[in-house]
């Protein structure tokens, strides 16, 4: 059923950038004999997913959305991938993301926008906007994406579906292709809370092919979404997140869940963070930082593509050709950024600056989750925005990720359910619940009590 629906509207929403109908059909029928033969399966065994294409996986392409990596197969699975297959969950295919992740639209693909199921004129979000748009357009029950900024919860905010950004280093970045290796962050998309947290553990946990993969057990997610109480529970707005630049309809949808909140038990208080407001420019010297280091290996030599290998060039002129032709317009901002802001002489103005705020903001954290259990905002400032409309103008597309980016830097969990639709365009606005470290079950117990 589900590859019928994508064989039907995928055409319009361009979600997947691979569909392996072959494939799925016959891990679906394997599930079946392991089942058949008395194998104890976990809840999700033969349940379909589709995996945002910058997951690797051994048996089809991986592109993470570049040109570069066109027709590249992995010899292996990401820690992700593999404990899904293990767990019975069958492949539908790779799906659309903005370049490398950079981006909060999807148009930064170099294989073609996707569009937001809700009106094909919009945006789905970024950079996970294919798997949060299969999510939303029925393609697929479940999908996998990445948050480094907010590419999940922005995503599932904009297209009225659940996203959680798990707390860092609670799932593995192995085989997961690097943007910002101390932000990148796998978790869940999902249409309800429940799903994303069976979701959410089946693919978590300790692993020892990552070198930042906490040593805790995973937090009680399903048992906290099951619970969806709020009563006794300290709720702490954040008054940072709101007023000019928030559209009027996001900021109405926001101010009725946290009334939700009180009158289902909820203790719900103000709390200033004071410097949530410099998260979005230390994160656009942080992120391009590390992306200028990791994205070093996509030379022409190992992977995909390779321009200008006549015989009469040198490895340098090749690795120049290939990158020129191989990257798009964004992801050569952030490289060109980045190694600026490492150069000797600048390092300690920028990039070393840009990490004092970094501890600045897990400490606004601390301090607020001594008086709150949780921080509520919108997840976005606006809803979907038009195809094009911000494709020209960095700046206005880095707001996006106003509200996300403090629980990125600083290592927290945070989730984004859908908490109803604006006034003014009928679309679908997003409830950003945020939680301490290895608080996750927080945002899925809070969550759960107010989704709708
Ligand atoms: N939109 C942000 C960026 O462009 C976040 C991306 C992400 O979380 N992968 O960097």
């Amino acid at each position: 059923a589900h590859l019928d629906r994508i064989a039907e509207v995928d055409p319009q929403i361009n979600a997947f950038l691979h569909v392996a109908a072959d494939s799925a059909l016959a891990q679906a029928r394997a599930v079946d004999e392991r089942r058949a033969a008395g194998e104890p399966l976990g809840p999700l065994a033969g349940v379909p997913i589709a995996h945002k294409d910058v997951f690797t996986t051994k048996d089809m392409p991986t592109t993470a959305g570049s040109k570069i990596l066109e027709g590249y197969r992995p010899p292996y699975d990401a820690t992700v991938t593999a404990r899904l297959r293990e767990a019975g969950l069958v492949i539908l295919g790779k799906t659309n993301l903005d370049e490398f992740a950079m981006g909060s639209s999807t148009e930064n693909s170099a294989y073609g926008p996707t569009r937001n199921p809700w009106d094909l004129s919009r945006i789905p979000g970024g950079s996970s906007g294919g798997s949060s748009a299969a999510v939303a357009a029925y393609q697929a029950p479940l999908s996998t994406g990445t948050d480094t900024g907010g590419s999940i919860r922005q995503p599932a905010a904009v297209t009225g579906i659940v996203g959680m950004k798990p707390t860092y280093g609670g799932s593995s970045r192995y085989g997961l292709i690097a943007f910002a290796s101390s932000l990148d962050t796998p978790g869940p998309f999902a249409r309800n809370v429940l799903d994303a947290a069976l979701l959410h553990e089946a693919f978590s946990g300790h692993d020892s092919m990552d070198s930042t993969s906490i040593h805790e057990p995973v937090p009680p997610v399903v048992e906290a979404a099951r619970r969806a109480d709020v009563a006794g529970l300290r709720v702490g707005v954040v008054k940072e997140f709101g007023g000019e630049g928030y559209q009027p309809g996001v900021l109405a949808r926001f101010r009725e869940a946290v009334d939700l909140l009180e009158s289902l038990g909820a203790k719900v208080v103000e709390v200033s963070c004071p410097s949530f407001g410099y998260a979005l420019p230390a994160y656009y010297l942080i992120a391009p930082s590390e992306c200028s280091s990791n994205l070093a290996r996509f030379d022409g030599m190992r992977y995909g593509l390779r321009v200008g290998d006549d015989g009469t060039r040198s490895a340098e002129e090749v690795m120049a050709l290939t990158r020129a032709a191989g990257f798009g317009p964004e992801v050569k901002r952030r490289i060109m950024l980045g190694t600026y802001a490492l150069s000797s002489g600048y390092y300690d103005a920028y990039y070393g600056s840009a990490q004092k705020v970094r501890t600045l903001i897990a400490r606004d954290f601390e301090a607020a989750f001594h008086q709150v259990d949780v921080l509520v905002s919108p997840t976005t400032p606006t809803t979907a925005f038009p195809i094009g409309e911000r494709a020209d103008d960095p700046m206005a597309m880095y707001l996006a990720d106003l509200c996300t980016i403090p629980a990125n830097l600083s290592g927290n969990a945070a989730i984004s359910v859908p908490c109803g639709l604006a006034d003014e365009d009928g679309l679908p606005v997003g409830l950003q619940i945020m939680a301490p470290v290895l608080g996750d079950d927080r945002c899925y117990r809070v969550g759960a009590a107010v989704e709708k």
